[in-house]
């Protein structure tokens, strides 16, 4: 959908997560114009967190000489969407769930803020930016834990208490302890966190990383093959069970872990080979296209579509040889 926006204009797009807070400015055709990175601040509070981003977006701001008229951020938490404030969040975030983020960076920007959860973010972007077939969609990140997004009908849902596609915490696939607390959720195999401590409980090396569990399958460790497939096993069950019940035939898997989609697409693949949809329709699951910019430019379009789009109505299509 095209909107015009003069060319001294421009919309933000935020990923706040708990190490690092990256933003960019695209113009009216999607187009990256500036992009920044800045350390997050998540142990000093939601308010430093907020200017943290304000400098940032001034930055970017005055590199392109381009003002900022809406801004879109993903942050980690449940988000109320509606209101732009954090519900709850992981303690590594001091002063994060109660937080007005939307109130408080509007402020510090001068334009309007929209605020979803990352994951539903990064979904926002792969089918605006990445070409991901956007009208029934199931979005799930495998990075620090397993997060998970949903669009039906070609549109984001959020659920009565802003968690729907919340994939990582469903149950069933191990005896494990949850960072929940929950017993044997998709997370205790599929999180990158998951995949280290599974390779340390079977190799008694403890400590790695799933980048370099990653490193030792490739390099033929028996142990290290059979975690990467065990979560890629555990991922397409869950996937299967979720397109049953709500007809998807489409899942995006972002996040850091699908740099080892090697090691993952096989055990997928022979998965959904036994447990495909009752619909007769193959669910195809594949990894995201954009990489660490899905997050931010699904902010910005999410925050296009909510204070552009609607003061710049898109003209009804008329087809050729038809009036209006
Ligand atoms: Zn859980």
């Amino acid at each position: 959908m095209s909107i015009s926006l003069p060319t001294d204009k421009a919309v933000l797009g935020v990923d706040i997560g708990g190490t690092k807070i990256a933003a960019l400015l695209i113009d009216d055709e999607g187009t990256v114009l500036a992009r920044g990175v800045v350390p997050a601040p998540a142990a000093e509070g939601g308010r430093a967190m907020a200017s943290a981003a304000a400098s940032l977006a001034e930055r970017l701001s005055a590199q392109t000489g381009r003002s900022i008229v809406a801004a879109g951020v993903g942050a980690a938490g449940v988000v109320d969407h509606e209101t732009g404030t954090i519900r709850a969040a992981s303690e590594m975030f001091v002063d994060w769930a109660g937080f007005p983020l939307a109130d408080e960076l509007a402020e510090r920007i001068g334009a309007p803020v929209r605020v979803e959860n990352d994951v539903n973010a990064f979904l926002l972007g792969e089918i605006h930016h990445g070409d991901t077939d956007g009208a029934d969609v199931l979005g799930v990140m495998l990075g620090t834990g397993v997060g998970g997004a949903i669009v039906l009908d070609g549109r984001l849902r959020h659920g009565g208490h802003g968690s729907a596609g919340e994939i990582g915490h469903t149950p069933g696939y191990s005896d494990l302890r949850c960072t929940c607390g929950q017993i044997g959720h998709l997370e205790t195999l599929a999180s990158g966190t998951s995949i280290g401590l599974r390779y340390a409980e079977r190799s008694g090396v403890a400590g790695l990383s799933a980048r370099e569990v990653a490193d030792r399958a490739r390099a033929g460790d028996r142990i290290a093959t059979d975690v990467y497939s065990d979560a890629g096993r555990a991922l397409a069950l869950a996937c299967a069970s979720a397109a049953g019940i709500l007809d998807l035939d489409r899942v995006v898997v972002g996040g850091g872990v699908i740099h080892a989609w090697d090691l993952l697409s096989a055990a997928i693949e022979a998965t959904l080979l036994t447990d495909s949809p009752v619909s007769g329709v193959p669910l195809i699951i594949e990894p995201a296209k954009l990489g660490t910019d899905a997050v931010a430019l699904g902010a910005a379009a999410a925050a296009r579509r909510t204070f552009l789009e609607t003061v710049t109505p898109v003209p009804p299509l008329v087809l050729e040889g038809e009036t209006a």
